[in-house]
């Protein structure tokens, strides 16, 4: 029997699937991990569900012609994966346990610069750097360009020249920014857009 072009496509998309699965198997020989974490604040860690796995495959409608065919057979043989082109699903409960979000990311951004891990501890400096930086505290003050919390003795005040202040001459109330770094300089040119 001759093969429909849909059939020919989904034997494409299932040796892409082989393909996947193997290169997954050689990342975790032990399976897919079942969670990962991350840390994007010092307001903690979070913990997201892998539900899966998945990667990009052409498009197609339910009636593909043979061209449609032939270009997926180029993009089937031109396909390597790589930690930038497979992704894991996930799901995570947002911490008040109402709702959640669920989404896709990439192998390749499961990193620890990235303040991601699949083991929880791995992020642990790096919370209790952001928490240090970024935490709110009594007697400090955050820089309004960088959010870090700061001694009022390496703070400096300086104004923005921008329209949002339109009505006082374009100039900003007092904004305090680190001292040590150029972060009233960047906010001046944030403000210039
Ligand atoms: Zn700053």
């Amino acid at each position: 029997m001759r093969k429909s072009n849909l059939q020919k496509i989904d034997e494409l998309r299932q040796a892409v699937k082989i393909a996947v699965d193997n290169f997954i198997m050689g990342l975790f020989p032990g399976g897919l991990p079942e969670f990962y974490f991350d840390v994007l604040s010092y307001r903690g860690i979070v913990k997201h569900n892998i539900t899966g796995s998945g990667f990009n495959f052409p498009w197609t409608n339910k009636r593909p012609t043979n061209a449609d065919v032939e270009k997926i057979e180029k993009y089937c043989n031109r396909f390597m994966p790589t930690a930038e082109n497979i992704f894991l699903y996930y799901m995570a409960k947002y911490s008040d346990g109402l709702g959640g979000v669920s989404g896709a990311i990439k192998v390749g951004d499961l990193t620890l610069d990235k303040g991601r891990s699949f083991v929880e501890s791995d992020l642990f400096p790096r919370l209790a750097e952001l928490k240090e930086k970024y935490e709110p505290r009594p007697g400090y003050i955050q820089c309004q360009y960088c959010g870090q919390q700061r001694l009022p003795a390496d703070i400096i005040q300086d104004t923005v020249i921008s329209p949002n202040w339109k009505n006082q001459g374009y100039k900003s109330p007092p904004r305090n920014y680190c001292k040590d770094k150029p972060c009233a300089g960047y906010d001046q040119m944030a403000h210039e857009g």
